[in-house]
């Protein structure tokens, strides 16, 4: 039977909400082709780690092993093409973060798979997966096809699926034997830093309203600060707002930034660029205020007024005050 493999990621002994995304899609492929779900993991003392992956895949490969302790490229390199070589996936799915941008390209050169980035949809046809990317900022979708190859590695966009099991699995623990490391020793692990704490903490936030490059200017902000006052929600916002110096950087949502789950996002001036949008793709309801009717925020939002920022932040803080 075909495999479709997935590389599990994890940080601070947690699995990456990216790595529940990839198995989501995995899973539905697998059962509308009849294909295996394979997840392998690779890390030092992932016990926890392991068992919260068991419900979600056929097959588990585990390498536990002090020097995959922290992610090393080389390293998870060498292991990860000793277990593509003997399980043979038709596809293998990473998700396109730091780990997997520095990862795959040298895993396509060993394995001689080709290789996809950034996709944010997959199907499979007659055996071989196609793929579908976003170009000039998300305005394009690209549909793509492989080269005929015995193997096809995709690196998935954060938040392209949702982080819901698809299916219920009890997998096989299975142990991975550890390969010889070629490269040890070129390139060392030397420290992990979180994006700065701050005064507020966005990530624990049920209602953040947001602002992006919208609002104009830095005297704005205060208005909008005092609506999600009144709404007892937290300020949040795109890069370009702590790029300016508006707001210091632990109110950044987004892949450089914090990922938020809060119950509702209001997003203020924002204008979706997907580094932004795989942030809060654990939000329950998404409203966008954008003065372009074609912004790609629109395309996430559950609601959505094409107005001034300004004025709904005004009516809103009437609204809610008159309340
Ligand atoms: C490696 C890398 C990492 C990144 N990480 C992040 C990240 O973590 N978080 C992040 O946010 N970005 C990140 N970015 C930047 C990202 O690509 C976008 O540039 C950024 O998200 C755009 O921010 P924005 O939507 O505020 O600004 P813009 O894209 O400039 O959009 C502003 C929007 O406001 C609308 N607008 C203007 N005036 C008004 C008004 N008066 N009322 C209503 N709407 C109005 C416009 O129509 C537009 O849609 C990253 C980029 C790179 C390369």
């Amino acid at each position: 039977m075909a495999k479709i493999l997935v590389i599990a990621e994890h940080r601070n002994n947690e699995l990456r909400e990216i790595t529940l995304q990839m198995l989501n899609k995995a899973s539905e492929l697998c059962r509308a082709n009849g294909h295996e779900l394979y997840a392998a993991i690779l890390g030092n003392n992932i016990e926890g780690l392991i068992s919260g992956l068991k419900e979600w895949a056929d097959k588990v490969i585990v390498y536990n092993d002090p020097r995959l302790k922290d992610f090393n490229p080389d390293n998870y390199r060498d292991v990860l093409t000793a277990l593509i070589n003997e399980q043979k996936p038709i596809v293998t799915f990473l998700g396109h973060t730091p780990w997997s941008m520095d990862l795959a390209p040298g895993l396509s050169v060993k394995t001689g798979f080709p290789l996809a980035t950034d996709c944010v949809d997959i199907t499979m046809d007659s055996g071989r997966p196609k793929v579908v990317r976003q170009v000039y900022s998300g305005k394009i979708f690209s549909r793509m096809a492989f080269r005929d190859a015995s193997g096809y590695l995709i690196t998935v966009r954060a938040g392209a699926f949702p982080a819901a099991k698809a299916f219920d699995y009890q997998a096989e623990i299975i142990q991975g034997a550890m390969p010889d490391l070629v490269t040890q020793g070129r390139r060392e692990f030397m420290g992990y830093r979180d994006t700065c704490k701050g005064e507020v903490d966005i990530t624990q936030a049920e209602l953040l309203v947001s602002i992006g490059r919208g609002i104009g200017e830095q005297d704005n902000i205060p208005q909008v600060q005092e609506l999600a006052g009144i709404m007892g929600g937290t300020l949040s916002c795109s890069r370009p707002v702590v790029d300016k110096k508006w707001l210091p950087k632990y109110h950044q949502v987004g892949t450089s930034g914090k990922s938020v789950k809060p119950k509702v996002y209001l997003a203020l001036g924002i204008s979706g660029a997907f580094q932004h949008v795989a942030g809060i793709s654990g939000a329950g309801t998404v409203i966008a205020v954008n003065k372009d009717k074609k912004a790609p925020i629109f395309r996430v939002a559950h609601y959505g007024a094409v107005a001034d920022l300004l004025n709904v932040a005004a009516a809103l803080k009437e609204k809610v005050s008159v309340k």
